[in-house]
């Protein structure tokens, strides 16, 4: 069975997730379907839910999280507009590099990889950005920012910066309260904490930004004035857009079901509970966590590679040998630091206590 998504541990042969593929496996409507159209809204509903608001555009887009990143920027950048982005890993990066795309002009704020987002520093950098954006949770480095913390302070100066953020590895994971943080715009993906196939990225809008957006973005596919006619119906009713990938969207309800019968809460602490005991065994084993302490993800955890250790070896023995996956490192850490992701269904402690087992075997500790 794949992995729905390469640094989760995988699920092996003799441990499969049937979850997974729940509402892939399930009978396909027609994405004009009155059962689908019901589905789609429930999932909706659902995603309000996780994200904490109540903003009427809020949807499932097709395509991955990148797509959510592309349509954010899209309906918002005008050219020459400011746009503030903390860049603490390589997401934060891909933001500058999609804002930049769309003709904004960007304000970089630099922190070391591993480290969160400096809300004072970002404050500082533009006293008037039409968007300051920011990675909640850094996938490439393990390392969590506090957005209500930089909420609070976007919001506390001026009424019109819209707040983009990134939520791709947080969504499903953690708790989030997006309108009392003050966030205008966010997007994730399916195939992180949700524990689904790839292909969605859940999106929201505020009204706020609605009432800013640009009326007429360059990219049709993610115009958010013919999507939202799409999702919510304008004045002449639901107007087709694109074929919905009606599997997908099928997979993601599946999933928001599971959640809200396990209850965000308790997801929430499986996952910090999860991470947390992977991270003191990996301290019980030597091992040198990477991402600052103090603000270090549960669901994504980075490590030191030690210097006499080949990194790949050691993720290929795991592979082949315990049928467990873990990612590299991103960028200049692409050899020095692993990661690895308890995420979703392999958020709980006996994932983590296989991990920690098969890493002391074979790194021979
Ligand atoms: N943002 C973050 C924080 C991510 O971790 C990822 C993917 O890993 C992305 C954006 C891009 O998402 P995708 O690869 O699904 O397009």
């Amino acid at each position: 069975m794949a992995l729905t998504e390469r640094i989760l541990l995988g699920p092996g042969p003799s441990n499969p997730y049937p979850e997974a593929t729940a509402g892939l496996a399930a009978p396909l409507l027609g994405h004009l379907d009155p059962e689908f159209i019901a589905l789609l809204e429930r999932a909706c509903d659902r995603l309000r839910g996780l994200w904490g608001t109540a903003n009427p555009l809020t949807l499932p887009l097709s395509g991955t999280g990148s797509i959510g990143m592309e349509a954010a920027f899209a309906n918002t950048v005008r050219p020459g507009d400011v746009a503030v982005v903390a860049v603490n890993g390589l997401f934060g990066e891909r933001m500058c590099a999609v804002a930049a795309r769309y003709g904004a002009q960007v304000v970089r704020v630099e922190h070391a990889w591993g480290s969160p987002v400096d809300v004072d520093r970002v404050l500082a950098a533009h006293p008037s950005p039409v968007i300051v954006a920011a990675v909640h949770a850094e996938t490439s480095t393990g390392a969590v920012s506090d957005i209500a913390a930089l909420g609070t302070a976007v919001r506390a100066r001026s009424a019109d910066t819209l707040l983009v953020v990134d939520c791709v590895t947080s969504l499903g994971g953690m708790e989030l309260e997006l309108d009392a943080w003050g966030v205008d715009i966010a997007y994730a993906g399916t195939q992180k904490c949700l524990g689904v196939a790839p292909g969605l990225a859940p999106f929201t809008f505020s009204e706020r930004a609605w009432a800013r957006r640009v009326p007429d973005p360059p990219v049709w596919y993610l115009d958010l004035g013919l999507l939202g006619a799409y999702v919510r119906g304008g004045p002449g009713g639901r107007t087709y857009h694109h074929t919905a990938p009606v599997a997908l969207v099928a997979s993601l309800g599946a999933a928001l079901e599971r959640i809200a019968a396990e209850g965000m809460p308790t997801v929430a602490e499986r996952h910090r509970a999860a991470g947390a005991r992977l991270q003191e065994g990996l301290r019980e084993l030597d091992l040198e966590l990477f991402a600052a302490e103090g603000h270090r993800l549960p669901q994504l955890t980075s490590v030191r590679v030690p210097d006499d250790v080949d990194s790949a070896k050691v993720r290929e023995r795991l592979l082949a040998e315990y049928g467990i996956e873990i990612g590299a490192g991103v960028g200049a850490y692409a050899a020095s630091v692993w990661r690895i992701g308890l995420m979703g269904h392999n958020a709980r402690l006996d994932r983590a206590e296989l991990a920690l087992a098969a890493l002391r075997r074979v790194l021979g500790r």
